[in-house]
């Protein structure tokens, strides 16, 4: 993978290139950021860039052969780790499962820890790297480089190695010369703090909703109005917009501005409708355009403070906002309408009526505007 194939974090590339051209790239690194951000995609953009024979100013060639083998992820010095589940006889260890993860990694790079356990077994086990694991990873860094260039392991998830990690300790302070060593991790919390001590720390962004509609516009999984706001509500998240791909409708816009084209006008049977007409679109649009209205909501909060964040929105949208924020509606009002729908959303996902709790957030909606008139 090149780093021009990543979604976003151009800042976080550019660092990283920047880094490695000063001769000052770690020796152990970790690319920490929330699930679906692309740590892992990263990973493998730094290690083909790093093994690359032709490097660019900005990125890997992705022609030369090391290019080429990383691409299929077989380069014999570039090494994963990963969490792992015990099935029938065959112990968790990375090696084992080396095919899975290849085929995983190319279809999925976004893909979360949960769904590639869930691509190895049916069973909800919970993953781990292990104590023998560890092990491999110091002998096999201890050998000698295949190809006579530097050796790269990269291990995703270290939040899974509990205490194993002291396994680890010494060959992530002192790696032997001409290693790389890349853990990529969601969670800090959840590392050994000896292991998080001995790392450079680089941290990977929640991605914005410009650079995730970018993204889906140039992969053709959505385009116009659904690309941008599939990023508005995907939380920073590749992984989460192409979960929202398949089952977002086309537009949402529409259905938000008759809400509070009827909230605005005290059209109680405006409001109405529209808990009906929605409770038709099924639980997952339902949640979707919720959350759509919360965010197109904060961000008419945020207009008023920085004008300039109307860029990051559709021009319908940047309109609808400016209208909204235009009503200089106080900011506790605001509070509780973004409340309501966060309630609103929280009930559909547990599967509780939607029509009634559509028309209950209808009717708090309409409190909250009724009580700024009166
Ligand atoms: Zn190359």
């Amino acid at each position: 993978m090149r780093f021009n194939e990543l979604v976003g974090l151009k800042a976080t590339k550019a660092n990283l290139i920047a880094t490695w051209n000063r001769g000052r790239m770690p020796h152990a690194l970790l690319l920490l950021g929330p699930e679906g951000t692309g740590g892992l995609p990263l990973a493998l953009a730094l290690a083909q860039f790093i093994l690359c024979e032709d490097k660019q100013a900005q990125d890997a060639c992705g022609a030369c052969a090391n290019c080429k083998k990383v691409q299929r992820l077989e380069h014999a010095d570039l090494h994963f780790s990963f969490p792992g589940i015990t099935i029938a006889n065959k112990p968790s260890l990375s090696r084992n499962f080396s095919k899975e993860f290849r085929t995983f990694v190319t279809q999925s790079p976004y893909g979360s820890v949960l769904d590639w356990l869930q691509a190895i077994s049916t069973e909800k086990k919970m993953g781990n790297l292990s104590a023998d694991e560890c092990r491999e990873i110091i002998e096999q860094l201890n050998l000698k480089s295949y190809e006579g260039g530097v050796k790269i392991q990269i291990i995703w998830m270290p939040e899974y190695l509990g205490k194993n990690g002291n396994i680890l300790l010494k060959i992530i302070e002192e790696p032997p010369p001409g290693t790389y060593i890349i853990l990529v991790a969601e969670e800090e919390a959840a590392i050994l703090p000896t292991i998080l001590s001995r790392l450079q720390l680089v941290r990977v962004p929640a991605l914005s909703p410009n650079d995730i509609a970018v993204a889906l516009q140039g992969r053709g999984l959505a385009t116009g109005n659904k690309a941008l706001q599939i990023g508005q509500i995907a939380n920073g998240s590749f992984a989460e917009a192409l979960r929202l791909v398949d089952d977002f409708s086309n537009d949402l816009l529409p259905l938000v501005k008759n809400l509070f084209n009827a909230l605005f006008t005290g059209n109680g049977i405006g409001v109405t409708r529209f808990s009906e007409e929605w409770a038709k679109a099924g639980r997952e649009n339902i949640s979707n355009v919720l959350e759509y209205t919360q965010s197109l909501l904060e961000g008419s909060l945020r207009l008023r403070y920085l004008p300039q964040s109307s860029a990051n929105y559709a021009p319908d949208e940047a309109d609808f906002l400016t209208k909204l924020a235009a009503r200089n509606l106080p900011e506790h009002c605001y509070t509780q309408m973004i409340a309501a729908l966060t309630e609103a959303t929280r009930a559909i996902r547990q599967n509780a009526n939607a029509k009634s709790i559509l028309t209950a957030m209808g009717i708090k909606l309409i409190r909250v505007i009724r009580q700024l008139k009166a």
